[in-house]
């Protein structure tokens, strides 16, 4: 599950992690009075306006704005809520924008990376910190990989001191904020491990520029992004409220509904499969014989029909499907359930475009018995052997 920024601000915040002051506004008006809350009496007079949307890269898509008026304010809110926004993480048509933060403006004198994820090598989760911060960690992995600093935490003692330490003085901090590093990245460390988050990121973590009472300046985290991990969040209450459905893919939270593993994904061959290895044996597959799949999904194991039923309607109300492909093999999985749901979608919804099945295992005769009996109402339906033979003649057919 992922949350907005100032979720995970508030929250990180709630950890002793030191973030900027901030509003959550709505609309242009209430962007303006945040401004002048947050800056209006400050010496900068420097604001920012950030959209508040479940993907990252907001700021090279214009989602994010530094401001030093209130008419500054409002014609950044009003631009950032008109219209859908773009980023590297979005896909061109974007997301809507509902919400923006309205934060005070820090002067920042470096940007740094700060996060926690789960090794699944090590087994353990890591700390990851970089002196390249601001910019995304992928890239400084790929083009600058000694740049990237790994340490890994014991869940039950957190991180310890010498560890923030190490850390600290290997991305370049020196002076009074190695301590707070020190300090903030065993508060974050803390906060990834009580609310069972799968990725905790800092980006950038800033320094302040020198004051009287902070003669080093401060660490400042001005951006930050949690994921947790579904499976854990029927023992985190609160996270799981902070769940906004709006930012969720409708069909996927509508498979999610019906127990249904379901990503939406870019190609024209709808797949329903069950077990995940057999999905993505199926999505790989597809691609050799020179097709998409426009999603992955696996039905798993004790899927009922209706469930089965309700994911070919979300394939089949997907206007970039052109062929679905179902590809089964009965373990747990009954053949004989999957061709009622077949049936059941037929009537309900219509195959319009090319169906290919390949139906193996648990009661895989009966299951033919009930596809030969409704073969004529489904007149785009074809069998397929094997694997292969499936995804030759769907590639063939949506060619056609
Ligand atoms: P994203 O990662 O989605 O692009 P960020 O919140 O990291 O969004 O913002 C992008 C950049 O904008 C930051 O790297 C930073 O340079 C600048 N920025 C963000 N928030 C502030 C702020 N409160 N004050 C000054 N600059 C900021
Ligand atoms: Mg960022």
């Amino acid at each position: 599950m992922k949350i907005h920024e100032y979720q995970a601000c508030e929250l990180l915040a709630s950890y002793g992690v030191p973030v900027p002051s901030g509003i959550v506004v709505e609309s242009a008006d209430a962007a303006v009075a945040a401004y002048e809350q947050l800056a209006g009496d400050s010496a900068t007079k420097v604001a920012v306006v950030k959209a508040q949307v479940h993907a990252g890269g907001r700021g090279k898509g214009g989602g994010v704005r530094v401001v030093r008026s209130a008419d500054g304010a409002r014609q950044a809110a009003s631009e950032i809520l008109s219209k859908p926004l773009v980023t590297h993480q979005t896909g061109p048509q974007g997301v809507a924008v509902k919400k923006l933060l309205v934060v005070a403006g820090v002067d920042i004198v470096k940007e740094y990376y700060v996060g926690m994820a789960i090794d699944r090598a090590a087994g353990c989760p890591v700390l990851i910190a970089s002196s390249e911060g601001g910019v995304e960690i992928e890239a400084v992995a790929r083009d600058n990989p000694d740049a990237i600093v790994r340490e890994p935490v014991d869940p039950t003692t957190g991180l310890q001191a010498f560890q923030g330490r190490k850390v600290a003085y290997s991305i370049g901090l020196s002076g009074k904020l190695v301590s707070q590093a020190v300090k903030l990245m065993g508060n974050l460390a803390r906060a990834f491990v009580a609310t069972d988050a799968s990725l905790a990121e800092i980006n950038p973590l800033v320094v302040t520029p020198p004051t009287e009472a902070h003669p080093d300046g401060q660490l400042l985290a001005i951006d930050a992004k949690i994921n947790f991990d579904d499976n854990a969040l029927f023992r985190q209450p609160k996270i799981a409220a902070m769940a906004d459905p709006s930012e969720q893919d409708e069909a996927e939270a509508r498979a999610a509904e019906h127990d249904l593993n379901y990503i939406n994904l870019d190609g024209n061959i709808g797949c329903l499969v069950n077990g995940a290895g057999l999905a993505m044996a199926t999505m790989d597959l597809v691609k050799l014989h020179g097709a998409e799949p426009a999603n992955f999904l696996d039905v798993g194991g004790s899927a009922s029909e209706q469930a089965v039923t309700e994911a070919f309607r979300i394939i089949l109300e997907d206007d970039a499907v052109k062929g679905v492909l179902v590809n089964i093999f009965g373990g747990i999985a009954k053949c004989d359930t999957i061709a009622a749901a077949i049936i059941t979608a037929a009537k309900d919804v219509g195959f319009q475009v090319p169906l290919v099945v390949r139906l193996e295992g648990t009661n895989v005769e009966k299951a033919r018995e009930l596809l030969d009996g409704a073969k004529d109402s489904i007149p785009t339906f074809q069998t397929a052997t094997d694997l292969t033979d499936a995804a030759r003649k769907i590639t063939v057919a949506i060619a056609a």
